[in-house]
């Protein structure tokens, strides 16, 4: 499929460095490293350490960071004449955002349901008039496989614009076989042709359909015995995700699934304690999961249990802000030792594709401090995806992946919210866009 889908995608191959492949970033008032010990997710003070260097200057070397130091060394070092020189005076430089929840495939839109909840509708009285995960189900079955590219890509194409150059792709849309494979098959084209990273996870187990409603369990077993080994077997995703929650997949239920996703390979996920306390957090633990997401609800014993077990808790503010189910305390959660990620959680329900915004929410309405919410959009989200030794810092040998801001420092991200700050994105030393 991906060859059939390839003229549609306006993107140029991955990993091909513009020019003599030699690019110079120099003298920004603030460059944010967040370098240091990140082989594992940052967590308690560490969060707050993000690297700060003044009068300093950075070097890609086709594509990989070759050196980022102090202006004067480096310029010295540089072949000047035979490269791009980029100046970033007064400007703020950090790594791209990797934003490592996502339900990017889908079509369909549900700004009808903005209504029913201004004027108090929960989610299951909006799922009772039509609206809800499954009207989005229904959209996307009827859609073709070109039409879901299209739609995914130019999402991302605006990510980028805001900064975004890692992503994570869920499916969930589908909830049948066949349809869970074309989300997924759409999401591994989108991988091979858009110059963002995109990392997959199969999330066939996002909601039950309608055709399962009076015995649920039986779609379990589809999920298990048919969806699972199909997706390892054409290696459609590198993650196994479960929406656990009252009403969609129970503790058991979920456990089977991770389990069974773990015997093929497929890292465990979890949208975890979103709605209700039921043990997410604590399942995820137990299942060692690379992240558990959501986690508005989840006890402090949980979450004591994944910081123990090394799991990244993935928070995502934007569905806090649009469905009105109240934050995640992520202040309580880093003083519990938990190591904290940032993602939009880009759905029809919440639909951003600005992590700055989620910086400036994470801050106002959390309780995180700017340096914290900078390492939780960078180097923890990308540990939340497995890729922290390519990207997510400003280090030598990682992926020229590095956003130019139009602001002094990092904590205007926050305070000048609900805008896009963005001047340059970088992806692999190539300039892939410059605002006008
Ligand atoms: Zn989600």
């Amino acid at each position: 499929m991906a060859s059939r889908m390839a003229h549609k995608v306006m993107q140029a191959r991955k990993g091909t460095p513009e020019g003599s492949g030699l690019l110079v970033i120099d003298n920004p008032n603030e460059m944010i490293t967040v370098a240091g010990n990140n082989r594992k997710p940052r967590r308690g003070e560490s969060l707050q350490d993000i690297g700060i260097m003044k009068e300093a200057a950075l070097v890609i070397k086709n594509g990989i960071i070759s050196e980022v130091g102090p202006r004067k060394e480096v310029l010295a070092s540089v072949d000047t004449d035979n490269a791009i020189i980029i100046d970033a005076a007064g400007k703020t430089v950090m790594p791209g955002f990797v934003d490592p929840h996502t339900h990017l495939v889908f079509a369909g839109s549900r700004e009808n349901e903005l209504r029913w909840k201004i004027e108090g509708a929960s989610y299951i009285d909006i799922a009772s008039k039509g609206g809800g995960i499954l009207s989005t189900v229904n959209a996307t079955r009827e859609a073709s496989s070109d039409e879901l590219l299209a739609l995914a890509s130019n999402r991302l194409d605006i990510m980028m614009r805001h900064g975004t150059t890692s992503i994570e792709v869920k499916s969930g849309y589908g909830l049948n076989v066949e349809a869970e494979m074309m989300i997924l098959e759409v999401a591994r084209a989108l991988s091979e042709e858009h110059k963002a990273d995109v990392s997959t996870t199969f999330l066939g187990a996002h909601a039950i359909p309608p055709e399962f409603k009076d015995h649920p369990e039986g779609y379990v077993d589809q999920v298990i015995d048919r969806m699972i080994p199909r997706v390892a077997d054409e290696e459609l995703a590198d993650f196994c995700d479960v929406f656990c929650e009252e009403g969609f997949f129970d503790v058991e239920q979920s456990r089977a699934i991770l389990e069974e996703g773990k015997t093929y390979g497929l890292v465990p996920k979890l949208h975890a304690d979103e709605l209700s306390d039921v043990g997410g957090a604590n399942l995820a633990a137990e299942v060692g999961a690379i992240s558990a997401d959501h986690l508005e609800k989840s006890s402090d014993g949980g979450i004591g249990q994944m910081a123990e077990a090394n799991v990244v808790g993935v928070l995502l503010p934007g569905t806090s802000f649009s469905t009105n189910i109240g934050y995640a305390d992520a202040r309580r959660m880093i003083d519990l030792g938990l190591p904290v990620a940032l993602a939009t959680d880009f759905n029809p329900n919440c639909w951003t594709k600005s992590m700055q915004f989620m910086i400036s929410l994470a801050c106002y309405k959390m309780r995180m401090f700017p340096a914290e919410a900078v390492v939780a959009s960078t180097i923890n989200a990308a540990h939340a995806t497995g890729r922290a030794r390519d990207v997510g810092s400003l280090e030598t040998g990682k992926q020229g992946d590095i956003i130019i801001l139009d602001i002094e420092n990092h904590e205007q991200i926050p305070y000048r919210f609900a805008s896009n700050h963005v001047d340059m994105v970088i992806k692999r030393g190539e300039i892939v866009h410059t605002r006008v």
